[in-house]
């Protein structure tokens, strides 16, 4: 699938549900409305349109969310599509998670034949991780990731970073992770969906963070990248990967190879804008594929050169009015 502006799009990202069992602060309000369980697509139907997107080209799925680990029966899923991975046709199959559930499931995503996951985790204290996230337990993260570790998967940490909130922990951060073997990537606040607060309060621009590390490690600038967002680093003294994903100061959208399907079919083209396709409808609509594969040969040809992020500041409104609970980031 190459788009119009010469982007060959082999990188599907789905979010296998919109609901959490945390409410960080930064992405959803604390009484998030989630949709109706009748709008959801089955745990079948995703599998076929992840698999036809794979007919198509895609060779990396990321499931995410919404929390990936809290919908019932998920692992089935993943156990299904850990057959693209056998067959050669898929070169990754990777999860962003939360972690609060990977004490019961690590073992079983290894055995998929997951490698890599990514975890979300801001802090290492556990009273602002229950700020954060409004209600979350540290010791259940941290008890997931030893499992993640012991199931001999690759993790990488994502740390939103927050003015006054959490800008004090990214030290140790930084150290704890090389203890414990993980790469790390942090993100600015992006602008998507009402949260009941002001974000342009909590906005860092990681510039400010990389100079203010640079003070302590030494960050070696790489290639490395994988066609998304963040740009790499080595942290010489821990030699774990350090990635920024700067999507308000910086652009990426050239090398953009990714696309977006949330939980009720509908495909978003590019993160930071509106436009969408309803892939539903023509999944549905017949048992063969033809109609739902010219749907989706449609909406690439729609994915556009790049995104319009800001934050509104003289509203106060989110540029982007879906919270990233829909796309998963
Ligand atoms: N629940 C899973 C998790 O937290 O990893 C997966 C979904 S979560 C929406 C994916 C990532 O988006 C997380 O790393 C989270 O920190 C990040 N995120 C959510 N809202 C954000 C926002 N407004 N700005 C920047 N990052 C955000
Ligand atoms: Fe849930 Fe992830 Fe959003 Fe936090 S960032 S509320 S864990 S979906």
């Amino acid at each position: 699938m190459i788009d119009p502006f010469g982007r060959d799009i082999n990188y599907l990202r789905v979010s296998v549900t919109d609901r959490c069992d945390l409410r960080c602060v930064y992405c959803m309000a604390e009484d998030m409305e989630f949709l109706p369980k009748r709008d959801l697509l089955t745990l079948e139907e995703l599998d076929r349109l992840c698999s036809t997107f794979i007919e198509l080209g895609v060779r990396k799925l990321r499931l995410t969310g919404g929390e990936p680990l809290v919908r019932r029966n998920v692992m089935s899923l993943i156990e299904s599509l850990g057959r693209h991975l056998d067959s050669g046709a898929l070169d990754e199959l990777t999860l962003t998670t939360n972690g609060t559930r990977l004490a019961e499931f690590a073992g079983r995503l290894a055995e998929a034949g997951v490698r890599r996951i990514n975890v979300s985790l801001d802090t290492l204290d556990a009273d602002r991780f229950r700020q954060i996230t409004r209600w979350g337990d540290l010791s259940k993260v941290l008890a997931g990731l030893e499992a993640a570790k012991k199931a001999g998967l690759s993790i990488k940490i994502n740390m939103v970073a927050m003015r006054d909130v959490n800008e004090h922990d990214i030290d140790h951060m930084v150290s704890w992770c090389g203890d414990q073997d993980f790469d790390l990537t942090f993100i600015e606040t992006m602008p998507m969906g009402d949260i009941e607060g002001d974000r342009t309060d909590q906005y860092i621009p990681l510039s400010i963070v990389r100079a203010n590390l640079q003070k302590k490690w030494t960050l070696k600038e790489t290639d490395f990248q994988t066609g998304g967002p963040a740009r790499y680093t080595v942290c010489q003294e821990t030699e774990k990967r350090i990635g920024f994903i700067t999507p308000m100061t910086h652009n990426f959208c050239e090398s953009c190879n990714r696309v977006r399907l949330t939980c009720t079919g509908t495909l978003y083209m590019c993160l930071g804008q509106d436009d969408a396709a309803d892939l539903r409808t023509p999944l549905r609509q017949s048992e063969g594929n033809e109609p739902l594969i010219a749907a989706i040969h449609e909406s690439i040809t729609r994915k556009p050169k790049g995104h319009d992020f800001f934050i509104d500041r003289r509203n106060n409104r989110p540029a982007v009015t879906r919270h990233m609970s829909v796309t998963g980031g």
